[in-house]
C-alpha cells in the first residue's frame, strides 16, 4: 500500500493534526492503526465495484464504483477505527462530499447538517440559478442585461453557498457544538470546506460516544485532473478546508468518554 508522508507535521509523522484555539496546541490522531482496515475497504471496493456496506440496502445502481472510473473521476474515502465506552473497537467509513449525487448512504458517515434542512435551502435556489445560466446562454454577451443577470447569478450563488455553510454543524469530544465559520481557522471558508472524509468521520465518532484510535483517507479510481490524486494511495488531511477544522474536532479526541 502505498502512501504520501505528510513531511510538514511536527511529529507523529502522517498523523492528522491541526491546531487547538481552546487549548493553544495542535492535537494528533495517529494513521497506522487505520491501515488494515482501510486495505480491507479497498479490497471490499476492489471486489464488489460498489459502496454498498450494508445487505439490507437495496442494490441501487448508484453505489456501483464505476464512475469513478469515468468522467467524473475518483473520490476520497475514509477509514476510522475508534472505541466504544467499553473499550470495543469499531470502524467507521466515510466518502468525500456526494456519491453519485447521494448525501446519505447506509453504512456510511453522515454529512454535517440535517439533509432536510439543506434540500429545503437549497433546491428552489438552485433551481433559480440554473434557470439564469440557460437565460444567459441566450443572450449576446456582454450586453447590459447579460452583466446584470451574471452579475444576479454570482449573488444568488455566494448567498446560496453561505446559507449552507450556516446549516453545518461540528461537534467534537468535549461535546462542543459550533458552526463551520467558528471551528474554522483563518477566513473565508473554502467550497467544501466540511466534505471531506476527516471531518464526517471525526464529528460521527462524536456524536456516537466513540473515541478515535486511528484514521486513514486514500483516493479511488481514475486520478484526478491535476494528478495530486491518484488511485489506492492514501494522502493526509487537506491542508486547506481540513487542517483549519481539525484542531477543533480531535479536541479532547483520546481522552475516555466515561
Ligand atoms: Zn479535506
Ligand atoms: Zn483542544
Amino acid at each position: 500500500m502505498n502512501y504520501i508522508n505528510d513531511t510538514h507535521a511536527a511529529q507523529p509523522i502522517s498523523a492528522t493534526h491541526g491546531y487547538c484555539k481552546a487549548c493553544k496546541t495542535s492535537h494528533y490522531l495517529p494513521l497506522d492503526p487505520a491501515l488494515p482496515y482501510c486495505r480491507e475497504l479497498m479490497d471490499r471496493l476492489d471486489s464488489s465495484a460498489s459502496i454498498l456496506l450494508q445487505q439490507e440496502t437495496p442494490p441501487d445502481h448508484n453505489l456501483s464504483t464505476k464512475s469513478l472510473f469515468g468522467e467524473a473521476r475518483g473520490k476520497m474515502f475514509g477509514v476510522m477505527v475508534a472505541r466504544n465506552p467499553d473499550g470495543i473497537h469499531q470502524v467507521l467509513h466515510a466518502f468525500s462530499g456526494q456519491y453519485n449525487g447521494l448525501w446519505q448512504v447506509p453504512g456510511w458517515a453522515p454529512p454535517l447538517f440535517n439533509l432536510e434542512l439543506f434540500h429545503r435551502i437549497h433546491d428552489a435556489r438552485e433551481r433559480e440559478i440554473k434557470g439564469i445560466t440557460s437565460k444567459l446562454a441566450e443572450i449576446p454577451p456582454q450586453t447590459k442585461q447579460w452583466q446584470t443577470l451574471r452579475t444576479t447569478r454570482k449573488q444568488l450563488s455566494r448567498k446560496l453557498m453561505q446559507d449552507i455553510f450556516s446549516i453545518y454543524r461540528l461537534r467534537n469530544f468535549r461535546g462542543a457544538s459550533i458552526s463551520l465559520e467558528k471551528a474554522f481557522i483563518g477566513s473565508g471558508l473554502p467550497t467544501g470546506t466540511g466534505d471531506c472524509c476527516g471531518p464526517k468521520l471525526l464529528v460521527w465518532a462524536a456524536t456516537r460516544q466513540l473515541r478515535p484510535v486511528g484514521m486513514a483517507e486514500f483516493y479511488w479510481g481514475r486520478k484526478n485532473k491535476s494528478g495530486t490524486r491518484k488511485h489506492g494511495v492514501i494522502y493526509p488531511s487537506c491542508a486547506e478546508k481540513c487542517q483549519p477544522l481539525l484542531g477543533f474536532l480531535l479536541c479532547r479526541s483520546n481522552h475516555d468518554p466515561r
